[in-house]
């Protein structure tokens, strides 16, 4: 992940340090390869504008030009820029202050890691925060769904609803909140259906789903090996239904970076945490600074 970017972005910088003092020219040549950079490694164009912009604005003040080393000035600000790219410093955390049984609804597109997902943030937020969390797959389409969810469950010993054959979505829903709150559990994680392409029969059944439940958390899970179209779901998603974060799986995989790095400006919802693997423990939370500071080695 972001191999191909922070091997041009280190590019330019050592370019930069073997100037000395730098000319307007400079700056100009280096906020070109930047672009490029971005570009390449899959960066939304309208997230490229404005990032080349707010560095270039920056780079041409006098503490830049004239500073003794002005590479490393500017791959300071780079490095700014980079993590309000990313949503700015700090993980942003789970909601976990609501009234019990808080329900959290899972959404995205088939195959973007939302079941494992699931699981994966039951685990984490019962070993970690000791919470008591009920899982339920609202998945009535593929057949293996709700057992895939069950299976998952019982693997990290965390509950999950008995399935219920014939139920819709909406009655699952329903009736996972009411089991939560009678027996007394702290967040219900509702694992919706995915399609493999955005349709219009999806996302009136995920809003029918979250005025129903309302949601405390509406958590899009995209793929970032998928680059430009993850942005382009996320758009979608947020637009449809409104999501208040976003979790990003494969991040373990060689995907460019680019739709870490657009998702922010695109939706407003911040990356809160990313899949780094297949395991139920291979979920990290998202840190912009950490980030930045890997892209830029
Ligand atoms: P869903 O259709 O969105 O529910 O997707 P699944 O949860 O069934 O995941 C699809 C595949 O992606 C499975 O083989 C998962 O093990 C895999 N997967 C999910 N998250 C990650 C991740 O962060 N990294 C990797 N390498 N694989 C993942």
């Amino acid at each position: 992940m972001f191999n191909r970017l922070s091997g041009k972005l280190s590019g330019v910088f050592d370019g930069l340090s073997k100037r000395g003092a730098l000319s307007q020219e400079d700056v100009n040549e280096a906020m070109r390869e930047i672009r490029l950079a971005m570009l390449d490694a899959d960066v939304a164009l309208p997230v490229v504008k404005e990032f080349v912009k707010k560095v270039q604005e920056k780079s041409v003040g006098q503490e830049v030009l004239h500073n003794i080393s002005p590479g490393q000035a500017i791959a300071k600000i780079v490095n700014d820029a980079l993590i309000d790219a990313l949503g700015g410093s700090g993980a942003v955390p789970l909601a976990l202050n609501a009234a019990p049984p808080i329900p959290y609804l899972m959404v995205g597109l088939q195959g973007s890691g939302k079941t494992t997902t699931s699981a994966k943030i039951a685990y984490f937020l019962n070993r970690r925060e000791r919470k008591k969390i009920l899982l339920a797959s609202l998945d009535t389409y593929r057949p293996a769904a709700q057992l895939q969810l069950q299976q998952l469950a019982n693997q990290i010993r965390v509950t999950a609803l008995p399935i219920i054959e014939g139920q819709n979505p909406l009655q699952i829903a329903k009736r996972a909140i009411e089991i939560g709150r009678l027996e007394g559990y702290d967040i219900v994680i509702l694992d919706t259906a995915g399609r493999l392409a955005i349709d219009d029969v999806l996302m009136q059944e995920v809003q029918n789903i979250r005025d129903a439940v309302q949601p405390v958390e509406t958590l899009l899970v995209v793929d970032a090996m998928t680059g430009q179209d993850a942005v382009n779901t996320a758009k979608h998603f947020n637009e449809k239904v409104g999501i208040t974060g976003v979790v990003m799986t494969r991040m373990d995989g060689d995907a460019r970076g680019g739709a870490a790095l657009s998702m922010r400006a695109i939706t407003g919802a911040p990356i809160k945490l990313v899949g780094m693997g297949e395991k139920v423990d291979a979920l990290q939370e998202f840190y912009p600074e950490r980030v930045a500071s890997r892209i830029l080695g």
